[in-house]
């Protein structure tokens, strides 16, 4: 088995072995559960740790510290909430190989990967310490004679959080980061396969001074904790990232009360190749857009267009750069590929891989076959795919890449549009006007040109169509967690 035993040994090594918490972080204080649930590494199916699992009844009591905490909270001047936001990003960032080796454990990413989701992570509490203090509202020039029309920014008060198991600390601090510079109370419930990371950020929050209520995470069944959340009236906002199946399923429990929901779905990413482009430019983004997260990652290249005249070029590099890539453990260091964090992730690939390959794919590298075990998952190339197979339909969320060609521009455009999702498209070409025009056309929330690297705290995430609603990150982040009040002064002469 591979691995076998270094991911409990290394979080018995961690180096501040307060970050592995067992119980849930409520109103301040660490609540124990009536049962437990296990961790378990994904590469091995070896089970790492134990945690509580509170009751549903818990989420009332989270949210009513959160409302009490709210009263306080709200009127803490900005820069105050920053520095503590600060200090929490600070702090995860002294504790990035251990956070990092706490989420390969449980998600199975390598750790070279893991640490660079921590650095991300920390970046959203800077970026949203730093916005709380530019909250700026405005003066309307009036159209009414002697008066004053103001329009301010307030908290909408307590909001929720649902957070997914492939990106498990920085999903928490996006959010977060944005609700609490905004003068919000968080409570949030991380995904069941990777409670551990959520608990050492709640670790990492106590020890920057978060005041009590103002930043909880329960764990516990989800369908029936979310529901509890969103029957709640007075949660105002909620968030979400996972599946477009359960962000529709929330939506519509969170219509009951009208909360304002933001939802970060799944994705079906075009990458797009014009024969214009830098070839090995394009390969090695290509590598980048796909293979991130072990491929587990929203914004994967799922569909990828390359024009016919360099086609087989494209599929021969592509195939010799996926070749390279070394599937293991995710401690251990020469890893490029972990395994899958959840199982039905490797089955899902297995069946794309076999459907496309029915209906006449052509298999260039890898296959449905893994010697490590059901979570691992061979990187694999797929060529000659045609609109009509599964994967270039459905969201793959692993390493397998669906190789499309095309012959226009015009074509590809309206091929690469042709989905339900809208998340993130990225364009090779060194034509500076098809540049512009296929940016300027794709529906897409999310465009890169000639890169895979996009994200990062001060850009706008978010989605079109069923990708979502909302925007995370950026000047836009906050307004999901604010609401805009109008203030009319009048008879200022009277
Ligand atoms: P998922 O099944 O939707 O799970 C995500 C979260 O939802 C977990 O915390 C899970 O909790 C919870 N959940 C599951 N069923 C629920 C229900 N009936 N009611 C309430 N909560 C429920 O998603 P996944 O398949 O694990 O994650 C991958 C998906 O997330 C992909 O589609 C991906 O594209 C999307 N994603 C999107 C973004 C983005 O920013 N757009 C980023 C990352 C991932 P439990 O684990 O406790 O069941």
């Amino acid at each position: 088995m591979v691995g076998s035993g270094i991911a409990k040994e290394a979080l018995a090594s961690l180096r501040y072995s307060e970050l592995l918490q067992s119980r849930s972080f409520v109103n301040g204080a660490w609540v124990s559960g009536e049962s437990r649930a296990e961790v378990v590494d994904p590469a091995t199916g070896e089970v790492i740790a134990t945690i509580d699992e509170l009751n549903v009844d818990i989420v009332d009591t989270a949210v009513s510290a959160a409302a009490d905490a709210f009263l306080s909270w709200r009127d803490v001047l900005p820069a105050a909430r920053g520095a503590i936001l600060r200090r929490w990003a600070d702090l995860l960032r002294e504790h990035a190989s251990d956070l990092a080796t706490i989420v390969t454990a449980e998600q199975g990413k390598p750790h070279k990967e893991a640490v660079g989701e921590v650095s991300y992570a920390a970046g959203f509490l800077d970026w949203f310490a730093a916005e709380g203090e530019r909250a700026y509202g405005e003066t309307v020039p009036s159209h009414l004679s002697g008066s004053r029309l103001t329009v301010s920014w307030q908290p909408v008060g307590v909001t929720a959080a649902i957070t997914p198991w492939n990106v498990p600390i920085a999903m928490i601090t996006r959010k977060a980061g944005a609700a609490l510079a905004a003068g919000c109370t968080m409570v949030v419930k991380p995904a069941k396969e990777t409670p551990l990371s959520a608990l050492a950020v709640a670790k990492l929050a106590e020890m920057a001074g978060m005041p009590p209520g103002v930043f909880q995470v329960i764990n516990g069944d989800a369908p029936m904790m979310s529901k509890r959340l969103l029957a709640q009236q007075n949660v105002r906002a909620f968030s979400f990232t996972g599946s477009t199946r359960v962000g529709r399923l929330l939506l519509e429990q969170a219509s009951a009360s009208v909360k304002k929901v933001s939802l970060e779905l799944g994705g079906h990413a075009p990458f797009i190749v014009f024969d214009d482009a830098d070839l090995s430019a394009a390969v090695a983004g290509c590598m980048g857009a796909k293979f991130a997260t072990s491929g587990q990652d929203c914004l994967g290249a799922n569909r990828i267009y390359v024009q016919r005249n360099i086609y087989d070029e494209f599929v021969r590099r592509y195939a010799g750069a996926v070749g390279e890539l070394k599937v293991g453990h995710g401690l251990d260091s020469n890893t490029d590929i972990g395994p899958m964090t959840i199982e039905s992730v490797s089955q899902k690939c297995r069946e794309q891989i076999r459907q496309a390959i029915d209906a006449g794919a052509r298999l260039v590298i890898g296959g449905v076959d893994n010697p490590l075990g059901r979570q691992f998952v061979t990187p694999t190339v797929l060529a000659d795919v045609n609109d009509d197979m599964n994967i270039a339909q459905e969201e793959t969320f692993g390493p397998v890449a669906a190789i499309l060609p095309f012959d226009s521009e015009d074509e590809v455009l309206k091929r690469a549009n042709s989905s339900e999702y809208g998340l993130a498209a990225y364009v090779y070409t060194s034509n500076l006007n098809r540049a512009m025009r296929m940016s300027d056309r794709l529906e897409y929330g999310m465009v890169a040109v000639n890169t895979p690297k996009f994200t990062g705290s001060p850009i706008p995430f978010g989605g079109w169509k069923q990708s979502g609603l909302g925007r995370e990150g950026s000047r836009y982040g906050m307004q999901d967690y604010m609401e805009q009040k109008y203030i009319c002064f009048g008879n200022l002469n009277g």
